[in-house]
């Protein structure tokens, strides 16, 4: 846990920014992710629920729903049959899934399971299996708390005061929104690059594979679609911003086409037991 960086930080902020540091620091609990991390945690589930239902009704009212029902419905499906592998906590949550009409190649899920897909994403997504990839990363950032770790972050670090005006219902400016949005992930949309961390990359990697495995879908689809991305982002000589917010592209094929081996008996135990995902691009 980064206690010590921490404190350096709510040491040179600005008063304003030691307050919500110090208050970060007294609310703060030691938390440990799904593949064993300490994490340090200020804020609770059901503030970065809110924070992620009000983010997601703020985009359907600016960004525009595409009218594809097809795309629709076969997010849909993906996302219900990757539910099926989440832990009981995650179930509970009010799942919803849309579809932006943007050609970006872009996907995000937001606390609380406010799940976003662009219509551009079927442009590198050729299969179900490659769409449950790039989903299950998304999911497992929700369900390792990525989105509060960010939030907490930048509190104690006295940067996103809006964190602690939301919570307390105060009035809020735009900048601070944009910047809250792109630590809840949402820096393509607002402008705000906020990368998620190598740490938190690896980890979305490793749980999301599991997860499509999991839940029956073919894990080699992660390689697939990474290797597809790379391709297109060739092609067109200008990198999707799912890749510059996620680093180093070739590692991570190497990482992920390492796991399949291992994977694929996870895939067949649950396309056995049941799981058999039938969802149509
Ligand atoms: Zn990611």
């Amino acid at each position: 846990m980064p206690l010590l960086p921490t404190f350096r930080a709510a040491a040179r902020c600005r008063p304003l920014g030691c307050a919500l540091a110090v208050v970060a620091l007294a609310l703060a609990g030691c938390a440990t992710s799904p593949t064993g991390r300490s994490q340090f945690i200020a804020v609770s589930d059901a503030q970065m629920e809110r924070l992620g239902a009000t983010s997601f009704e703020r985009m359907k009212q600016s960004d525009r729903l595409s009218r594809d029902g097809r795309k629709l419905a076969t997010a849909q499906c993906v996302v219900s049959a990757l539910k099926e592998a989440l832990p009981a906590s995650a179930q509970r949550l009010d799942w919803e899934v849309q579809v932006f009409a943007d050609d970006n190649p872009n996907a995000f899920a937001l606390p609380g399971g406010k799940i976003g897909v662009n219509t551009g994403m079927w442009t590198v997504a050729a299969t179900p299996d490659e769409l449950a990839a790039v989903l299950a990363h998304e999911l497992a950032h929700v369900i390792s708390r990525h989105a509060a770790e960010r939030v907490s972050q930048q509190m104690a670090a006295g940067v996103a005061l809006e964190a602690a005006q939301a919570y307390s219902g105060s009035r809020t400016t735009p900048e601070n929104t944009r910047l809250l949005m792109g630590a809840l992930g949402l820096g393509a949309q607002v402008g705000v690059m906020l990368p998620f961390s190598r740490v938190h990359e690896t980890e979305a990697d490793v749980l999301g594979q599991r997860l499509m495995a999991e839940a029956g879908f073919d894990p080699e689809g992660a390689v697939r679609l990474r290797a597809g991305m790379i391709a297109k982002a060739g092609r067109s000589g200008r990198p999707p911003q799912i890749l510059s917010t996620h680093p180093d592209p070739q590692n991570r094929i190497v990482a992920l086409q390492a796991r399949v081996a291992e994977l694929r008996p996870v895939a067949e135990q649950a396309r056995a037991s049941g799981r058999r995902p039938a969802c149509r691009m």
